[in-house]
C-alpha cells in the first residue's frame, strides 16, 4: 500500500487524552443545572464543537424538566473546570511516534479538531511534539461554515494541503469525527478507546471501511 498523500489527525482523544476531562467538565457543568450525564449522552458529545455540545447538554436539560440556562452560563460554569483540566491530558498511546514516522518520512500532516484555537493553545502548551503539525483546522476556523460531523473540516484541511482528501488517512475517535471523515472520502483510522469497549453496547458499529486500532502503534505507514 502506497504512503497516504497526508495523515490528517484529531486532537481529544486521539492524539491527547482529554476525552475524559471534557466529560468531566460537561458532567459537572450540567450537574449544577439539574442534570446527570449518561455514559451515551457523553459519547454523544464527542468530538464536537463546544457551542454544539452547548446546545445539546440544554437540550437535555430542558427534557430533564429543569429550568434550561443560557448557552453563556452553562458555559461560564464549565469553562474555568475545563481550563483547569485539561493542561493536564497526557499523549494517547503511540500518538508521539505515529507523528515523528509521518515526519520522518515526509508524510504532510493537519490536525482536524473541533476544538477552539484557545483551547487548542491551552491543550498543546505542554505538548510541544505536536508543532510538528503545522496546519490546522479549528472548531472555530473563520474558513469553516460546519463542523463535525459534516464533512467540511477535513475537505477545508485536505484543500490547505492541497491534496485529494480521497488519497488520506484520517485518525478519529468519535462517532462524528468518523462520520465527518467518511464523508470527505478519508480512508479512516478508527482508535477504539478501551472505555468504550467495556460499555460495548455504547460503541457504534463503524462501516467496514474503517480501520479499527487499539492503540496508534499499530499504525503502519507503509514504505
Ligand atoms: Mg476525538
Amino acid at each position: 500500500m502506497p504512503l497516504p498523500a497526508a495523515c490528517l489527525f484529531d486532537l481529544d482523544g486521539l492524539l491527547l487524552d482529554t476525552e475524559p476531562l471534557h466529560s468531566e467538565a460537561w458532567q459537572r457543568a450540567a450537574h449544577s443545572f439539574g442534570l446527570h450525564l449518561t455514559g451515551e449522552q457523553l459519547l454523544a458529545l464527542r468530538g464536537r464543537r463546544r457551542l454544539d455540545c452547548a446546545e445539546q447538554v440544554r437540550s437535555w436539560i430542558g427534557q430533564a424538566g429543569q429550568v434550561v440556562p443560557s448557552v453563556e452560563a452553562l458555559l461560564a460554569v464549565r469553562q474555568p473546570i475545563a481550563e483547569r483540566l485539561l493542561p493536564s491530558a497526557q499523549p494517547m498511546p503511540g500518538a508521539v511516534a505515529l507523528i515523528a514516522a509521518c515526519r520522518a518520512r515526509g508524510v504532510p500532516m493537519a490536525m482536524v479538531t473541533s476544538s477552539s484555537r484557545m483551547a487548542v493553545a491551552l491543550k498543546e502548551a505542554p505538548h510541544p511534539w505536536l508543532a510538528a503539525i503545522g496546519v490546522r483546522v479549528h472548531g472555530d476556523d473563520p474558513a469553516l461554515a460546519a463542523g463535525k460531523p459534516a464533512p467540511d473540516p477535513y475537505r477545508l484541511a485536505a484543500r490547505r494541503l492541497g491534496v485529494d482528501p480521497r488519497a488520506c488517512w484520517a485518525f478519529e475517535d468519535s462517532q462524528a469525527g468518523v462520520q465527518s471523515a467518511l464523508a470527505a472520502g478519508c480512508l479512516v483510522h478508527v482508535l477504539v478507546h478501551r472505555d468504550d469497549r467495556l460499555a460495548a453496547e455504547l460503541v457504534p458499529q463503524w462501516p467496514s471501511s474503517c480501520r479499527l486500532v487499539d492503540n496508534l502503534s499499530e499504525v503502519v505507514l507503509a514504505d
